[in-house]
């Protein structure tokens, strides 16, 4: 048996900070594609310089790179009982390929709770967002404070801004996701798959709702 869960919903809804919490709770490994794209640029790939030029303009980074990338990342032993997906797929194709991929394990996606918020807040938490330069851990300096300015609570490592939460990339991101990624909306609900989440209430609430209908699932 194992449990594929795709998390849906626009950049900033808090996709990356539910994905980490559900992942240490379930055990199940946490596959970001942002990340790893993240660590390919620190790492100076070639397929991080590829990216960057994509990331830095807000554009999603083209789908047959991507998905091999996450096809390399699910390969891994640690995805043997499943994955939380946190920005991954986001398009169509993207989607289509991930089924495929799936079925070589005898898996699918079991269920895909749709994390939903308001631009205006979007766009106000993207642009307070510190990140994490060791694994990524998100904080917001309203929101979600650190316990100390500039330094990640979990491993101690400092915390930066990302270019892309910018206000002017940010806009360009979230009509990104208006555009390319919002019609798996439908794909997902049309397969049974979809659970909806209001993603404006607090960490702990967003949680909780989370937790309630995977269990009901
Ligand atoms: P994220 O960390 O999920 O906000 O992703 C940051 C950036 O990485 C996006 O704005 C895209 O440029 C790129 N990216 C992440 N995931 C994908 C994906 N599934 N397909 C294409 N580009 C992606």
């Amino acid at each position: 048996m194992t449990t594929f869960i795709v998390l849906l919903g626009p950049p900033g809804v808090g996709k990356g900070t539910q994905a980490k919490i559900f992942s240490e709770r379930s055990g199940l490994a946490h596959i970001s594609s942002g990340d790893l794209f993240r660590e390919n640029i620190k790492n100076q790939t070639e397929l991080g310089r590829l990216a960057q030029s994509y990331m830095t303009r807000g554009e999603l980074v083209p789908d047959d790179v991507t998905i091999a990338m996450i096809r390399d990342r699910i390969n891994r032993p640690d995805c043997a009982a499943g994955a939380i997906l946190d920005g991954f797929p986001r398009t169509p194709a993207q989607a289509d390929a991930l089924e495929v991929m799936l079925q070589e394990f005898g898996g699918q996606v079991d269920v895909v709770p749709f994390i939903s918020g308001s631009e205006e807040v979007l766009v106000e938490r993207l642009s307070g967002r510190w990140t994490c330069r060791a694994s990524g851990h998100i904080f917001n300096e309203k929101f979600n404070p650190p316990k100390q300015a500039g330094v990640c609570d979990f491993d101690g490592s400092e915390l930066y801004q990302r270019d892309d939460d910018k206000a002017e990339t940010v806009k360009r991101r979230i009509q990104v996701y208006l555009e390319q990624t919002s019609p798996l909306i439908s794909y997902y609900r049309d397969h049974g798959k979809l659970i909806e989440i209001d993603g404006m209430q607090s960490i702990e609430q967003v949680t909780q709702a989370l937790l309630v209908a995977l269990k009901k699932h």
